[in-house]
């Protein structure tokens, strides 16, 4: 039962914990860190987007572009107090009309209409917004992917003059999605559109998802173009990751969150593991210390049951278990029935605990004139029994004996002597208790009607038939 106990409390309380924990994951850890990458990532955008504005709004630009862009130093001149005053990572104007890439630096390069790497431009000037954002790794800043603020430049009357804007690494970013992993084991990522991964935790980059074991398959519920944050699962390596996974609109990426579930769920396991040896143990200890106590105990209300508590005899009950056995297998026993002989007069003359002595002393006596082998219990009151292996011929000398021992024996109150009368009978085939002692309570009837302190044996007629006797 204790171990039961210890065993469904534990499971139960560990259930209990497995599933907070997991929801506790699913809807508060995982859904507040995408929460606070997309903010960051919004607040991070407004102010690129604000310069880019002020810069596609810039006279000075406009007219040196309707100008036909003479003295690329003035220009180059501008982007460099644009990138000392707010230092993005690029800040560049590209002209329509002759698709020249101005940078702080000067020219950098001419678009073409048929570099994919330019494709963007063409993109730009036919937008019906007034700005894009665009994610887009440019060898002339590194390897690293920058976000583009692509922002049209145009003439007072509308039509299009150039894409003017700034460029901004996403280190921030990079840098928040580290400290959740370092923290939390919390890994997040991004992933475009096709699945290729474009920033992460740890070092996915230029992986694609699609071929991940376990993401690939729940790869189509991810790429649904909400910004709705899908709480998803996988299984991989023997874990189970829950995924937090949304679509980051300015970026066009897809931010995932992942936890290790599986790790996540250790501690609790550990904690489990720890309740159950610790139930193991108390219930161990808890059965060592009762388990000795409850059989000393048993034991001792088992003597007590069988025993008489004034002359430390057997009782009555003791003798009825003794005396079956011998009638059930046929062995041959003899009973002799012992009662005192004006044993009231003691009581009545000295008081019951002169009496009780005297019961006391008698029981010792007998004792001491027994035979082993021999069983003497107290019967009730001031009657004894004695049970004796053998017949009743060798049963006889053995009651004769014991009622001369009680006959001279010191009763402890001076010039008081006590004797028994008994009376004796066989075990016959077919006997029951009750009537073998039928017969010896007979024979002891005849002893007293005989005049006492003698033993008599009950008649031992022909073995009993219906119609003997
Ligand atoms: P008899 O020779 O005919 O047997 O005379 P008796 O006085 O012994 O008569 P009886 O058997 O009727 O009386 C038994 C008495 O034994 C009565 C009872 O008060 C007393 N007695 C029974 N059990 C105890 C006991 O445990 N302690 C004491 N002190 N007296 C007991
Ligand atoms: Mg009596
Ligand atoms: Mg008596």
């Amino acid at each position: 039962m204790l171990i039961t106990g210890f065993l469904a409390t534990s499971l139960l309380s560990y259930g209990v914990a497995e599933r907070r924990l997991r929801h506790t994951i699913a809807d508060e850890m995982l859904p507040l860190t995408g929460d606070n990458v997309a903010s960051q990532i919004q607040n991070g955008i407004q102010r690129p987007v604000f310069i880019s504005s002020e810069m596609a709004n810039n006279t000075f630009l406009r007219d040196w572009l309707q100008g036909g862009e003479r003295d690329a130093g003035r220009v180059q001149a501008y982007l460099q107090a644009i990138q000392r005053k707010h230092s993005p990572r690029a800040a560049f104007v590209v002209s329509g009309r002759t698709g020249r890439y101005y940078g702080p630096r000067g020219l950098v390069k001419t678009v073409r209409a048929d570099d994919p790497q330019d494709a963007w431009f063409a993109r730009v000037r036919d937008l019906r917004a007034p700005y894009e954002l665009n994610v887009d790794v440019n060898p002339a800043y590194g390897r690293q992917p920058l976000v583009f603020v692509n922002y049209r430049l145009l003439a007072p009357d509308g039509s299009f003059l150039a894409v003017t804007g700034v460029g901004l690494t996403l280190d921030n970013i990079r840098q928040l999605l580290r400290s959740y992993d370092v923290e939390f084991q919390r890994r997040a990522y991004f992933v475009n559109e096709r699945g290729d991964v474009m920033l992460d935790s740890r070092g996915g980059v230029g992986q694609n998802i699609r071929q991940r074991p376990g993401l690939r398959e729940i790869a189509p519920l991810i790429f649904t173009g909400s910004a709705r944050p899908q709480r998803l699962t996988y299984d991989a390596a023997a874990a189970r990751y829950q995924v937090n996974a949304r679509f980051i609109p300015e970026l066009r990426w897809y931010l995932l969150i992942e936890q290790n579930e599986t790790r996540a769920l250790t501690p609790l396991r550990n904690v489990l593991l720890l309740n159950l040896l610790i139930g193991l143990l108390a219930t161990g200890l808890v059965l060592a210390v009762v388990l000795p106590t409850v059989a000393r105990d048993r034991a001792q209300l088992r003597r007590a049951a069988l025993t008489d508590p004034l002359t430390g005899l057997p009782n009555r009950a003791a003798f009825d278990a003794a005396l079956a056995r011998p009638l059930a297998s046929g062995v041959p026993v003899t009973l002799a029935l012992f009662d005192l002989d004006h044993f009231k007069v003691i009581n009545d003359r000295y008081g019951h605990p002169a009496g009780d002595e005297v019961l006391r002393r008698v029981a010792r006596a007998a004792q001491a004139a027994l035979p082993g082998g021999a069983l003497l219990a107290r019967w009730g009151g001031e009657e004894f029994i004695l049970l004796l292996p053998g017949d009743v011929a060798s049963g006889v000398p053995v009651a004769q004996a014991v009622r001369a021992a009680v006959e001279d024996l010191p009763t402890g109150v001076p010039g008081v002597h006590v004797t028994v009368s008994v009376g004796v009978s066989g075990a016959r085939t077919g006997d029951t208790a009750g009537s073998v002692l039928t017969r010896a309570d007979q024979a002891l009837y005849l002893a007293k009607q005989r005049g006492r302190n003698r033993v008599e044996v009950a008649p031992d007629p022909a073995p009993s038939t219906p119609d003997a006797g």
